[in-house]
């Protein structure tokens, strides 16, 4: 639509549907990165999200809430902005440059695969999205605060 393409990292969105220690099976992670990464995946209505949700409120928004006939099912949506907004976890959604999005020491390589994989996925919902004529807005979870 803008014209605004390209300059955003890259986006993920994939929280929702992919949580590894649900999995049971190996451990995956050390003790002190599996704390750090269940708190951000805690649940479906991550605080971060809950945030930006009562903030659109209280400025008078409407919007919906993860619209699965939408490409990536997108965390919150003002249809009549058309746009919808992703509340990103930095590790999930890989932050450049965010330290949050480190990846852990163990098992680096089937994190960087699988991370990578969600990128890829990610920006192909961007761009459906953005063919469908909705603007895509991106929130980063550091950025929101804790
Ligand atoms: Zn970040």
């Amino acid at each position: 639509m803008k014209g605004h393409r390209g300059s955003s990292p890259p986006i993920l969105k994939d929280r929702h549907s992919r949580q590894p220690s649900n999995r049971g099976g190996g451990d995956i992670f050390t003790t002190e990165k599996r704390s750090q990464v269940m708190s951000l995946v805690k649940s479906k209505d991550t605080k971060p999200e809950l945030k930006v949700r009562s903030a659109l409120h209280s400025l008078g928004f409407r919007f919906r809430l993860h619209r699965k006939d939408l490409p990536g099912c997108p965390d919150i949506v003002l249809p009549m902005y058309r746009t919808v907004v992703f509340v990103h976890g930095c590790f999930w959604h890989q932050h450049k440059g965010c330290r949050k999005a480190k990846l852990p020491k163990q098992n680096a390589r089937f994190w960087a695969a699988k991370l990578r994989r969600n990128a890829r996925r990610d920006v192909e919902v961007r761009n459906q999205l953005r063919a469908l004529g909705w603007k895509v807005v991106i929130l980063w979870e550091c950025r929101l605060g804790k």
